[in-house]
């Protein structure tokens, strides 16, 4: 599955200022659904929930925002469907990718372990930590201990990944694209594949490793 074959709009809109999957107003008829207005820009949206589409919403015509790319959609729906997910977790499996695959097409992966950040008891998306808003944040008694960024076309770069540890926050890195063909509970069975993430060690498969591949130069953090 690449973006281009991502075709399902917004899945969220805001109904009286509360975040609201549009599917939950698939069987109230048209007249009776409430106002909806996008998460992002504001501006008034229709629930489209005809049988022969995905359920979704759509701005009117003419109306410019952000989310109006396939990738900024991709985005906004993993980044909400995650942070829902996230809320119901308190202890997470990751499996990593292998830490190689910069170099190449990589298909190995690590064994499924448990993510060794701080225990979280709330989950916000839109929180600034510092000077940076990640994807989601993760807080415990009011304070921000992880971040989970959401990669669709641009992975988290060093000046990010600096400004996180300032902050001491556990971070991890997770493929929209592969969050949802997998839609993975995060459990010990169903792991959440990450890209990235800290803390832990880079994994790297037999192929890549790099015993094996000789000194070219390592992943940068
Ligand atoms: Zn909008
Ligand atoms: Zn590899």
């Amino acid at each position: 599955m690449r973006i281009g074959d991502y075709r399902v709009g917004m899945q969220w809109v805001a109904v009286d200022g509360v975040p609201r999957r549009v599917e939950a107003f698939a069987d109230l008829k048209p007249a009776s659904r409430p106002p909806m207005t996008c998460l992002s820009c504001g501006q008034s949206v229709v629930a489209k929930l005809g049988a022969k589409v995905a359920p979704h919403a759509a701005h009117l015509p003419n109306s410019v925002c952000a989310l109006s790319s396939g990738e900024s959609v991709l985005h906004f729906n993993v980044k909400m469907l995650l942070a829902l997910h996230l809320r119901e977790l308190s202890t997470l499996y990751v499996v990593r990718d292998c830490a190689g695959r910069e170099h190449g097409e990589c298909s190995g992966r690590a064994e499924p372990e448990e993510w060794c950040a701080p225990r979280w008891d709330h989950v916000e998306v839109e929180y600034t930590v510092g000077s940076r808003r990640p994807d989601i944040a993760l807080l415990a008694s009011g304070r921000a201990v992880g971040a989970v960024e959401v990669l669709v076309s641009h992975s988290v770069d060093d000046a990010k990944s600096l400004a996180f540890d300032e902050q001491k926050l556990s971070w991890i890195e997770v493929s929209a694209l592969r969050w949802v063909m997998l839609q993975p509970r995060g459990d010990e069975e169903h792991p959440l594949p990450i890209t990235r993430g800290v803390p832990g060690n880079d994994w790297w498969c037999s192929r890549h490793s790099p015993e094996l591949v000789g000194d070219r130069p390592r992943r940068r953090r």
